[in-house]
């Protein structure tokens, strides 16, 4: 009998499809390092960080030195992985908390691509080795109070002075905000809309954390106040004008965001089956009732279906195949599932599921972040409405 016997060879309870077996040497590592950080530093303390509201900054270092800032970017002290293998440290630092998560988001695929593609020579040894070690933090600026789904309309301008630029207005909900040392803001000037690095000594800037969030609590999210900061003239990104520029760092964002949500949903997932089989109800563990494994088993096909499509679309973008609009079906499909996911392992989790005894309740509280965030569900699904038919629904 070989061992590729048919009687004997079960899939797993969570890698069902044997996706493991589509990476590489190299990937595989990747997601073990990741996961072994998240285990051993990540999950004894998030359940403390999320209902204290807090994450420590020092995580910047500790996920510097793992190399993961950044990764998927080239020179500047990043490590120029693949995308597979930036998907796969998303999705287990998501495992951990999506807060987690958004925090090396933001970091690598927002402030640091914006200046890695967009910034001067200058801009980019000045900041990005020390953003790749976690030294120096980014922030990225596009929303506003008035202004989320469509930016087009932001108020925050910039006006020549002299050489210089005067930055006046205000954004919201801006990650890591509070304990950035850069951010990078988007603003409209007489030529149309453009980015800035801003770091955070300068005088005029300030953030105001937001509190009463009971979502991504251990992230910290912030407004920013621009009272006439006085930026020299190479502030700017020197090549980029209008919203081609923030969407491009956008697109790179919601991609890590395909692999992150299939983090969550999996450690939702995990959660949900051990402890229906050793939950015991009348006389039988929960696993055992037909309703229960009808709700574990739409978890597993959704989610190995979407860490398949997460995988798809890295290997697509690996090939320089990868447009926004797949990026967007992705993260619509991903996100909306995970959240399903993680509303069907709290229902098995009964009165447990309401505690953070467990992680399905913060998983759940965080997606709903997840969905607004990076673009709404509603807009992504605007944005392959349009791709298929031609005709675009936003206004
Ligand atoms: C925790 C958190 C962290 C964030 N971090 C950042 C950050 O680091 N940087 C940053 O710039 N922003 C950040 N954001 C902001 C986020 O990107 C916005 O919340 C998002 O773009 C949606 O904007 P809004 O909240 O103003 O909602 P709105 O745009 O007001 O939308 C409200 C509702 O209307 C729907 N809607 C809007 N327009 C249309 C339309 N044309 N057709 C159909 N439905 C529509 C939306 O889909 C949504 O359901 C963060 C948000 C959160 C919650």
């Amino acid at each position: 009998m070989t061992t590729l016997d048919p009687p004997k060879r079960k899939p797993g309870p969570v890698d069902f499809l044997e996706l493991d077996a589509l990476l590489s040497d190299e990937e595989r590592l990747v997601q073990q390092t990741v996961r072994g950080f998240v285990q051993s530093r990540i999950l004894p303390n998030i359940a403390s960080w999320f209902e204290e509201g807090h994450v420590p900054k020092e995580l910047g270092k500790e996920l510097g030195a793992l190399g993961l800032l950044g990764m998927h970017l080239t020179g500047y002290g990043c490590a120029g992985s693949s995308a597979v293998a930036y998907g796969l440290a998303c999705l287990e630092l998501e495992a951990g908390d999506s807060g987690v998560r958004s925090f090396a988001s933001v970091q690598g695929s927002l402030a640091m691509f914006a200046l890695h593609r967009w910034g001067s020579e200058s801009q980019k040894t000045q900041w990005l080795p020390r953003m790749a070690s976690g030294e120096a933090i980014g922030c990225f600026g596009l929303t506003e109070a008035d202004f989320g789904s469509d930016p087009s309309g932001m108020r925050t301008t910039a006006r020549r002075d002299g050489a210089d630029w005067l930055l006046s207005g205000s954004k919201m909900w801006i990650t890591n905000g509070g304990i950035a040392d850069l951010a990078v803001v988007w603003a409209q000037t007489e030529g149309g809309i453009r980015g800035f690095c801003v770091p955070a000594d300068t005088r005029g800037f300030s953030a105001n954390a937001i509190h009463r969030k009971l979502s991504l609590r251990a992230s910290v999210t912030s407004e920013l106040i621009f009272d006439e900061c006085r930026l020299p003239a190479d502030a700017i990104f020197p090549d980029v004008i209008g919203l081609r520029g923030p969407l491009a760092c956008l697109n790179e964002a919601r991609y890590g965001i395909v692999w992150g949500a299939m983090g969550a949903a999996r450690s939702c997932y995990e959660t949900a089956l051990d402890y229906a089989k050793a939950r015991r109800q009348f006389d039988k563990p929960i696993a055992a009732f037909q309703l229960t494994q009808q709700k574990l088993v739409d978890m597993l096909l959704e989610l190995n279906k979407g860490t398949l499509l997460a995988l798809h679309i890295g290997r697509m973008k690996d090939r320089g195949r990868a447009l926004p609009q797949h990026v967007s079906f992705g993260k619509l499909n991903n996100v909306r599932e995970a959240l399903d996911i993680a509303r069907q392992a709290r229902s098995i989790l009964g009165a447990n599921g309401v505690t953070l005894e467990y992680p399905v309740i913060r998983h759940m509280n965080n997606l709903e972040s997840v969905l607004t965030y990076e673009g709404t569900s509603e807009v992504h699904t605007l944005i392959v409405g349009e791709s298929i038919t031609g005709s675009a629904a936003f206004a």
